[in-house]
């Protein structure tokens, strides 16, 4: 599926809309509806049962998104937290000069590198502008990504304050009070989803890149000499829970950042890049950040934020891993991952072939004929209301009905046709084989359970 597909496809049937559409849009912003949302929170609980309630060691978050600036100085976002922007010119578009580097291909990598690395590498290679083909740029200019407002209600009371570009310093900033009152010991991790806002320079490719997103971080503190080992076991952690989704492993892969190419305070990072439409592109991050941000904070906020280990009363201040995850960014692998037009019998079907556990309809209820199934079928819908995501559908033809289901992703239509009336069963259509099976109605909730389970082993009885 190309990006254009996915945005069209998103939009026919509920899952996002462009932002504000009715004034003509805003550009880059998007809105989930119906479908999208359940989506979206699926996938979030999917993160915190993984990562927070089924792992002792770690406990959750939620901070608040507006924060003492201080917090952003010294975290560095205020000095630090920009990109390198250059204008073109001649045509007058706007651009990230790492990215017209790495885009103009060449094979060459601006990570990490200072503007005037930056402007001699444009130089050097005559890149040129991809809207217009001029190599004839701005020098490049630090453009912070932080958005400013304004806290306060009278015009002369008025403070700076930042939206939070990423939710980790909210957990660095508490780490203090969760240590205490969870009575937790080192090693032991916070996690939190959250929205964060980047006035990005060049937002795009749907929801990928966006000024608003959500992000869903966790900061493992750990004693220093041991990080590593704890890097390598997120890594796997991460890898494991991108395949128990449904996203396949050869669709995407780590990419270690050479040495030399680290930040000034981490000691190993990696990323893992996804196959969008556009090519491999970051997921999710994993970072080794040592004690920087604690140092920082303890340094700036004049609060001593040491640990002290009640075995040997050895006083540290932890060091850190922190897997950072962009929601968004796995919605969009999820969908691309799962979409796909598939030739039928009769014609084609699209399917989004997505992981039971994520469908936002795990169970449909149809009525073979409106007239003579409706009320069966609509106490069968109600009946299973309060168990499953179900939704009641009795208008159309019933193989358009099928195809609506298998389009939006419901692993199991379930149909109610005279057998129903007259033999109290029930028949069942499964979304990926189109295997029908028939099974007694009082059946239907445990075999529905035993179905939607997504490791459960299913093997479907063809209807004769
Ligand atoms: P990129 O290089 O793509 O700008 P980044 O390295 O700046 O990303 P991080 O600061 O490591 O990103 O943020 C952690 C995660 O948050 C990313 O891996 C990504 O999934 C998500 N993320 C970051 N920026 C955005 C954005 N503008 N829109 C959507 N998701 C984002």
């Amino acid at each position: 599926m190309t990006l254009e597909q996915l945005v069209n496809y998103a939009k026919t049937y509920g899952y996002i809309f462009q932002g504000s559409e009715i004034y003509g849009g805003l550009s880059n912003t998007w809105d989930y509806g119906p479908l999208g949302v359940t989506l979206k929170r699926l996938i979030k609980d999917a993160w915190w049962d993984a990562f927070i309630t089924h792992d002792a060691k770690v406990v959750g978050l939620d901070s608040a998104l507006l924060m003492h600036p201080k917090t952003w100085e010294a975290s560095g976002h205020v000095g630090g937290f920009s990109d390198p922007l250059i204008d073109c010119k001649s045509c007058k578009t706007r651009h990230r000069a790492d990215h017209l580097i790495e885009g103009a291909d060449l094979g060459l990598s601006a990570d990490g590198l200072d503007k005037d690395a930056l402007e001699r590498l444009i130089d050097e290679h005559a890149i040129q502008c991809p809207k217009c083909g001029a190599h004839d740029f701005t020098p490049i200019r630090a453009f912070n990504l932080m958005f400013k407002t304004q806290l306060g209600v009278t015009e002369n009371n008025l403070q700076d304050i930042y939206l939070r570009p990423e939710t980790a310093q909210g957990i660095f900033l508490n780490y203090k009070n969760v240590q205490r009152t969870s009575r937790l010991k080192v090693p032991f991790g916070i996690g939190q989803i959250g929205k964060s806002f980047r006035n990005e320079i060049t937002p795009g490719n749907f929801i990928f890149r966006t000024r608003e997103f959500e992000q869903a971080e966790l900061e493992f503190f750990c004693e220093p000499g041991t990080e590593k080992m704890w890097f390598d076991a997120y890594k796997e952690k991460m890898r494991t829970f991108l395949r128990t989704l449904g996203l396949p492993e050869s669709s995407f892969k780590f990419a270690d950042h050479p040495e030399e190419k680290l930040s000034h305070y981490s000691n190993a990072t990696t990323d893992i890049m996804y196959e969008f439409p556009w090519g491999y592109d970051e997921l999710w991050g994993l970072a080794s950040r040592t004690d920087y941000d604690l140092t920082q904070h303890q340094t700036a906020s004049g609060v001593n934020l040491e640990y002290i280990d009640p075995l040997t009363n050895a006083r540290y201040l932890p060091y850190v891993v922190e897997p950072s995850l962009g929601i968004d960014r796995l919605f969009l692998a999820l969908i691309h991952a799962a979409l796909r037009d598939e030739e039928i019998e009769n014609g084609t079907r699209t399917l989004l072939a997505i992981d039971p556990s994520l469908a936002p309809v795990q169970v449909a209820v149809l009525p073979l004929i409106k007239k003579r199934h409706k009320a069966l079928a609509e106490s069968t819908f109600q009946s299973l209301l309060g168990h499953f995501r179900v939704q009641y559908d009795e208008a159309g033809a019933i193989g358009r009905r099928y195809r609506r289901q298998d389009a939006i992703g419901t692993p199991v239509c379930v149909t109610i046709d005279d057998d129903s009336l007259e033999q109290e069963t029930v028949t069942l259509r499964m979304r990926d084989s189109m295997d029908q099976i028939t099974i007694p109605l009082k059946d239907l909730p445990d075999t529905l359970s035993t179905h939607l389970t997504s490791e459960a082993p299913w093997q479907p009885q063809k209807k004769s």
